[in-house]
């Protein structure tokens, strides 16, 4: 089931997607929901963000092909870190370029959503907890990363968290092309399939350490080919079986 969050006739709503047409639904994507009849064509709508996380725990270096490229040894444990909850923007929303960094860089990566209250989960059982896997950009200020020890500075720039377009239910995450184009041209290209900690492995860790709230996001680190971006560039996140998570740099 494809997931959706949008704007329409400045009304926030939640609907499901089949097709091209939205089906608006009753109650929430967490405590359930009826689908109701009122149907809407999707060209219609703004899409928001699909959902309002209360935080982002973001992994660091978890692919065995970008760690050969940045030929630095597979972690022994994920490295993790947070993006606050005012970063997120949604599909087509502009990500704005801050003032004092001179590299901002794109990362497209595949985000879990957390579907109900996780505190020391099992690997085994982490899919009870997941609603479902979207697209997230994590937009990074590389040289206040490099400058900086601690990395909250270079990741928490408001509109640093583009998520979207929807919530993919339905979708088996371990082996899922993604990809990422600045200005049509293709920059990232992988699979989910080279992560070193999967998915599940990932809310076990995390979900050891701190509680996942329902609407959070664990973003699953970027394959090889992060680059920088500048104003005036568009980006287009993709991760097949999801869709294409598209913003405009300012
Ligand atoms: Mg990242």
């Amino acid at each position: 089931m494809k997931l959706l969050r949008y704007s329409y006739n400045d009304k926030i709503q939640n609907g499901i997607l089949e097709k091209d047409i939205i089906k608006r639904i009753k109650g929430d994507f967490f405590s359930g929901f009826q689908i109701t009849e009122d149907e809407i064509n999707l060209n219609s709508v703004k899409l928001l963000s699909p959902t309002t996380p209360s935080k982002i725990v973001a992994v660091g270096l978890n692919y065995v092909d970008h760690a050969k490229e940045l030929k630095m040894e597979i972690p022994k444990n994920p490295i993790i870190f947070i993006k606050p909850a005012s970063t997120v923007i949604g599909p087509e929303d502009p990500i704005i370029y801050p003032e004092c960094s001179t590299q901002v860089d794109y990362e497209v990566e595949l985000g879990i959503v957390i579907g109900k209250r996780a505190k020391n989960i099992e690997k085994n059982e982490a899919e009870e907890y997941i609603l479902g896997y979207t697209v997230f950009n994590d937009v990074t200020a590389r040289d206040l990363q490099r400058n900086d020890k601690q990395w909250t500075r270079a990741k928490s720039f408001d509109t640093f968290a583009p998520i979207g377009p929807l919530i993919e239910t339905s979708i088996d995450p371990f082996d899922l092309p993604i990809s990422l184009k600045l200005n049509g041209n293709t920059r990232q290209n992988s699979s989910t399939k080279n992560m070193i900690f999967n998915c599940y492995e990932l809310v076990e860790f995390i979900s050891g350490i701190m509680p996942l709230e329902p609407g959070d996001v664990i973003a699953t680190v970027t394959p090889p080919g992060v680059g920088p971006m500048n104003r005036g560039d568009v980006v287009e996140a993709k991760v097949e079986g999801i869709g294409v998570l598209k913003n405009y740099v300012i």
